[in-house]
């Protein structure tokens, strides 16, 4: 079943600086039940105001929102939903727990609200505890714990209800990198007990590909791309997606003749396959992790810089004048000033439209 269904979802508000933004443009999506789903964007692109359309929380100027079958947001026939009646748990990037109460006033909170008998509120509180290790710390005050701590107060009490669909907008941006490893997993591992309907809010591309069966990206308002993490990552649609979702080398390239040379020099040929379409100037877009650097294979060119990693090498290398940056397991395989070869394993073309959105993107994240 689809349990949670956008329709030409749009959202403008009128800003002091901007004038009139479309912070959401024409949304449409549908999410299965069970399934965890993710928007990635950068700052400023919509992500946050699509959630809180799904919550209830703001008005959409055009479309309409369904979940579990039934209209909760419907522009054209004046349908509002309340949130509280929407059957959602939420959490957001902010720690917010009510200091006053302790943890298990926080977390029981949703189902005093719903005026449930003392003994079911126990019940259900204690396995929201349970489920999100704290158990122990019933009696504690917020300002005595973590800030993992925290979040997981706020994550207990958003599934203390057993919702069906669960909103959570960056809830882990505000920890430190390892506590966020292990928080993923525990919504993952909370998501298989409930079979919870997730929507994971981040700009984090690699939250998103550890956690979702399908993600979104978007841009400034527009969905870009849908897509399970895997195929998001291997064939981003064009040069925005590709960058977002990880490293990337963009070389500059000129097609002669059905062979690919680097813009400005046709000295020598990058050996990889063109498309007969190709348009006389196109991008190579190629991972620093899927070049392989070998000593006789590829185009020929030489160690500008080697970086040495904990993990990995990275070396700088020239295609033509266009700097590339290669990252490799292998250790001191190449110095500085070595001859070396390019093989391009994996790569993909965009048209080089020259639209740089940098700027107005910029904007957006100001405000
Ligand atoms: P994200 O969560 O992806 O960072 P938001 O959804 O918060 O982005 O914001 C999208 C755009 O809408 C931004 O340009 C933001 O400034 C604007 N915006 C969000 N809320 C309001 C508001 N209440 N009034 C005016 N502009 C807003
Ligand atoms: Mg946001």
């Amino acid at each position: 079943m689809k349990q949670i269904v956008l329709k030409n979802v749009t959202k403008k508000f009128t800003t002091k600086t901007l004038g009139s933004i479309t912070a959401v443009n024409n949304f449409s999506l549908e999410i299965e039940e069970g399934e965890c789903f993710s928007f990635l964007g950068p700052s400023g692109c919509g992500k946050t105001t699509t959630l809180r359309m799904v919550a209830g929380f703001e008005d959409l100027t055009e479309g309409e929102i369904h979940l579990g079958g039934k209209a909760v947001s419907v522009k054209d026939k004046n349908i509002y939903v309340p949130p509280e009646e929407r059957g959602l748990g939420m959490v957001f990037q902010a720690f917010a727990v009510w200091p006053h109460m302790n943890v298990f006033d926080n977390v029981a909170f949703p189902l005093k609200v719903q005026k449930m008998n003392k003994s079911d509120i126990k019940r259900l509180t204690q396995i929201a505890l349970k489920h999100t290790n704290l158990n122990g710390l019933e009696s504690v005050y917020p300002s005595d714990l973590s800030g993992g701590e925290q979040q997981r107060i706020a994550l207990a009490r958003a599934i203390v209800t057993s919702p069906k669909v669960l909103l959570l907008d960056e809830p882990l941006s505000n920890l430190d990198p390892k506590l966020r490893e292990s928080m993923r997993f525990e919504i993952k591992e909370l998501q298989k007990k409930y079979n919870f309907t997730i929507i994971f809010v981040t700009h984090d591309q690699s939250e998103a590909m550890a956690l979702s069966d399908r993600m979104l990206v978007m841009d400034m308002g527009n969905i870009i791309q849908i897509d399970t993490p895997r195929n998001m990552y291997n064939k981003p649609i064009n040069k925005f997606v590709h960058k977002f979702l990880g490293q990337s080398n963009f070389i500059r390239v000129v097609i002669k003749d059905g062979k690919a040379y680097p813009k400005g020099d046709l000295s020598q040929e990058i050996p990889c396959d063109v498309d007969e379409g190709a348009k006389p100037e196109m991008l190579l877009a190629v991972r620093p992790n899927a070049i392989n650097i070998n000593h006789t294979r590829g185009y020929r060119t030489k160690i500008e810089k080697r970086i040495i990693l904990t993990d990995n090498v990275e070396y700088f290398v020239k295609v033509g004048d266009q700097m590339l940056e290669v990252e490799t397991p292998h250790r001191n395989e190449f110095k500085e000033g070595e001859p070396c070869c390019l093989e391009f394993i994996h790569s993909l073309w965009y048209e080089d439209d020259g639209i740089d959105l940098d700027a107005e993107r910029n904007k957006r994240q100001i405000i």
